[in-house]
């Protein structure tokens, strides 16, 4: 379906597990070599070599997205591995959940500091890379929650994903000049580590409010992210595409009878 992905240098962070490894696997399986990041060190060493033993080009490296000299020495490792890169997926995020009225300054920071500035590091230590490829494909892991939605205890998460998209429009502008394209990812309620740590009261509740009826897969958000990155997509940019099932559109609970 994507032809021009094989032989592309991938790299996916927050990919030792959940919506960041099945967008890793799907690029592998096109052919592409790809780099997976997560800060777990031993982790993503062993989700990169079970990988490598299905066949695939994967290697995995341990880097904090919120830490500017992490970032820095992922892309030095990234260019000695595959000497470029043609495609940036940040993907890496957290969603600890808080009331407003007892969230703490420090929580406030991390989540900013892992989403929103995260992506902002990652995507300005890659530009060197990414204008030498002449291809240059950007995808951002969003979500539904803060650019479209609200959610009780996430205030702070959906500040954070809102702001990739701010950072995204305004980035795809500056660099298209450049031939490199900037687009979103928008998860609704995808079934991955991170969304099973939340409590199952949300987890069954959630799925009756989805008009396709059940939850998302890595795999669903993969398809949409292997697009944005494919040759065919190259006119496609500052754009984001919801993988929901539906989940924004009900007015009303007689709209999903
Ligand atoms: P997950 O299963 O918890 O996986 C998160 C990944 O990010 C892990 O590999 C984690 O590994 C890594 N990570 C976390 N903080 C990091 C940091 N500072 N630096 C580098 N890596 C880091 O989560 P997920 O559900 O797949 O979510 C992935 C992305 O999708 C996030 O951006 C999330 O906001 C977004 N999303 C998820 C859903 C959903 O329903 N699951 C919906 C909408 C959007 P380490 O802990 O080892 O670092």
């Amino acid at each position: 379906m994507f032809s021009s992905l094989g032989g592309k240098s991938v790299l996916v962070t927050g990919a030792s597990s959940g919506i960041g490894l099945g967008i890793a696997r799907q690029f592998a399986i096109q052919g592409a070599r790809v780099l997976i990041t997560a800060r777990n060190a031993d982790k993503i060493e062993a989700v990169a070599a079970g990988m490598r033993a299905e066949g695939l080009q994967v290697q995995g490296l341990a880097t904090d997205v919120a830490d500017a000299a992490c970032v820095a020495a992922m892309m030095r490792a990234l260019e000695e591995m595959y000497g470029g890169l043609d495609v940036l997926c940040c993907n890496a995020g957290i969603f600890p959940s808080s009331a407003l009225e007892n969230l703490l300054e420090a929580d406030w920071d991390q989540v900013m500091g892992t989403n929103a500035k995260g992506t902002f590091l990652c995507v300005q230590a890659a530009l060197p890379l990414l204008r030498r490829a002449e291809y240059g494909r950007v995808i951002l892991t969003s979500s539904i929650t803060g650019p479209i939605t609200g959610s009780p205890g996430w205030v702070h998460y959906g500040a954070s994903k809102a702001a990739q998209l701010g950072f995204m429009r305004t980035a795809a502008i500056e660099l298209a000049k450049d031939g490199i394209t900037v687009n979103a990812v928008l998860p609704g309620n995808i079934v991955t580590e991170g969304f099973l740590d939340v409590d199952t009261e949300y987890q069954t509740g959630v799925a009756a409010s989805i008009p396709l009826k059940r939850l998302g897969t890595p795999e669903d958000v993969a398809s949409a992210a292997l697009f944005f990155a494919s040759r065919e997509a190259g006119y496609i940019t500052g754009q984001s595409l919801i993988i929901d099932g539906g989940q924004v559109l009900p007015e009303s609970l007689q709209a999903l009878a």
